[in-house]
């Protein structure tokens, strides 16, 4: 049986207040609403945030489903071998950001532009496509990446 011994879980234990790593956004670890451990192949979903908006206060996770979808992503992504590495999504991330010339675009995806931002547009589009997304920023992000949308939806019907 499991026992929950506290209705507040840490994000990262030790990392309260700090920046993550790569995010353009600014957020902070304890604003995460979820994470995927590469290492141990596991997902956390976070019941409490901190909120992103002042006075920051303790507030209910209300991205948890989402969150769940877009963690589930990104373990299938390392599960197919970081398929979002590969030439078709790849080619497809490439022919969308080639297309993005509005700069209110480029500053409402910046986070699916950094370094990790293939593999994170994996996890947000598989989420989007399973029913809701983690980013409520990104409420077009479907119509802004269509060819990795459509690449995504490709593997996904794939009948192997
Ligand atoms: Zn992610």
């Amino acid at each position: 049986m499991v026992k929950a011994t506290s209705r507040f879980i840490t994000p990262v234990e030790g990392h309260y207040r700090k920046p993550i790593p790569g995010d353009p956004s600014g957020r902070l670890f304890d604003q995460l609403s979820g994470l995927y451990h590469r290492k141990n192949k596991s997902i956390a979903i976070f019941e409490y945030v901190m909120d992103e908006d002042l006075p920051f206060r303790v507030i209910k996770n209300s991205r948890a489903p989402g969150a769940l979808r877009h963690e589930l992503g990104h373990a299938l992504d390392r599960a197919l071998e970081g398929w979002s590495d590969q030439n078709a999504f790849q080619r497809a991330y490439n022919l969308d950001i080639a297309a993005i010339d509005d700069v209110t675009l480029i500053d409402e995806y910046a986070y699916y532009l950094t370094r990790k931002g293939r593999s994170e547009l994996f996890a947000e589009l598989f989420a989007v496509l399973q029913g809701g997304g983690a980013d409520e920023k990104a409420g077009n992000i479907k119509r802004v990446f269509p060819a990795a949308v459509e690449a995504l939806q490709a593997l996904l019907e794939k009948k192997t």
